[in-house]
């Protein structure tokens, strides 16, 4: 019996110590600070009260949020609206003899807008919007009926903006600088707010680039990284183009370690296999706010939950506007759980799980001191977020002089199941980091 005991006793030691982490042993946690998930929150338009109602709400609560903005309203931008092709009239004239089809529907939709008529420009918003619904023969339909309009001299003369355009008016490069300086990130989103499924490859991308190239003549290159298409579009052929553009959109970010949930879908994040969820949400007015709240108890109840909240309006200006109370109320919820979530810009979130994705992590305990180097592939002008690693100890150390480079931090240590762990930040593909006790 004494002997069975002592087995039994043998086999616990040994099991206890196999479940404990071998000191050094180090890992990139799933979240920045080793929090239970990430928000994101974000703005599409750039309307003016964003920036006068909902910014200094965020400023106030120091959390710190994604614009979307329209460059070619902005005064000093250099690139403007306008259609690239041949004349206009060549275009109207042909329409009376050819229909609308695959081959020319693209030229047209994109001329639309820029023909000094009010009026065409809804109609290409609205083809948009069937090419986006993947009906393309209802968009040829459309545009048809569109230039038969043009031919019988129905629209008046005149330049016509769309609602995005000119609910934007009112902010400048030196504000959005300001705003930057504040730790906002701004991001593109597009020259004038097109039906990018709708233009042709020269006037996409003349939307997509140059868009790009104002963000990075006012702001510089840390904020082209992000962008985002107008009207959330998801269509293949505005994703491929785009992605070759921006590193992230928030349209879709397709990464076989990512679980995407786009604002349309009603789903919920459910089950998966895969290591992260993107859980896209939109409020619109007709949104109660416990609703609102849901979404970022889902994101605490679980552990791999990227919430990413796409607002428009505010208190009237912009589509689906929202009240300063009630957005007030929603980010003071996010505040109070901010032990357990991080709150960051939609970029900052996406550079942390693709750094860690791809991130090789080594260590090496030698005459009790900790060496733990970090690298990855990617590249190193936009993905240098410092990561999150946590390292275990030997049992014995009570605190970490953690340094790397000229930087250099005394942490107090923490245990979990597997063992003694210091939580720290890091730079990767930089000089390794050093762990000393203290
Ligand atoms: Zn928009």
């Amino acid at each position: 019996m004494k002997k069975l005991l002592l087995l039994l006793l043998i086999i616990i030691i040994w099991y206890t110590n196999l479940v404990k982490a071998q000191p050094g042993k180090t890992s990139i946690t799933k979240w920045q600070y080793d929090r239970t998930g990430a928000v994101s929150i974000t703005w599409d338009d750039g309307s003016i009260n964003q920036f006068k109602v909902a910014l200094p709400i965020l400023n106030r609560l120091q959390l710190k949020s994604t614009f979307f903005i329209i460059t070619g309203q902005i005064p000093g931008s250099q690139y403007h609206g306008r259609f690239i092709g041949r004349p206009v009239k060549d275009i109207i004239n042909e329409t009376a003899t050819v229909p609308t089809n695959k081959t020319n529907f693209y030229e047209r939709a994109s001329a639309a807008g820029y023909l000094g008529l009010i009026g065409p420009l809804d109609y290409h918003y609205q083809a948009g919007s069937l090419i986006d619904a993947g009906k393309p023969n209802e968009a040829y339909k459309v545009i048809d009926d569109c230039y038969s309009k043009v031919r019988k001299g129905e629209f008046k003369p005149g330049i016509q903006h769309n609602t995005e355009y000119t609910d934007a008016h009112g902010t400048t490069w030196a504000d959005i600088k300001k705003y930057a300086a504040q730790g906002h990130e701004f991001a593109s989103h597009m020259i004038t707010h097109p039906r990018l499924a709708a233009l042709d490859e020269t006037n996409m991308l003349y939307e997509l680039e140059k868009s790009r190239l104002d963000v990075l003549h006012h702001l510089g290159v840390r904020y082209t990284f992000s962008a985002e298409g107008p009207f959330g579009t998801e269509n293949e052929r505005v994703v491929a183009y785009a992605s070759k553009i921006y590193p992230a959109l928030r349209n879709r970010m397709p990464e076989p370690w990512l679980k995407e949930i786009s604002r349309s879908n009603p789903a919920t994040p459910g089950n998966t296999n895969k290591e992260y969820v993107q859980f896209q949400r939109g409020a619109t007015t007709q949104t109660p706010l416990p609703v609102m709240k849901s979404w970022v108890d889902t994101t605490l109840n679980r552990k791999d939950t990227w919430l990413v909240l796409t607002h428009h309006g505010v208190d009237g200006i912009g589509w689906e506007a929202l009240s300063h109370q009630e957005l007030d109320e929603y980010f003071t919820y996010i505040k109070n759980h901010e032990n357990k979530l991080w709150v960051a810009s939609f970029g900052d979130v996406a550079k942390y799980m693709r750094e860690r994705q791809s991130a090789k992590v080594q260590s090496i305990i030698k005459s009790g001191t900790v060496t733990v180097t970090i690298s990855h592939p990617l590249n190193k002008t936009m993905y240098n977020l410092p990561l999150t690693l946590k390292t275990y100890l030997p049992a014995n150390w009570k605190s970490a002089i953690i340094t790397q480079g000229n930087t250099s931090k005394t942490t107090q240590v923490a245990t979990d199941a597997l063992g003694t762990y210091v939580l720290y930040q890091a730079y990767p593909n930089s000089i390794p980091v050093i762990l000393i006790s203290r």
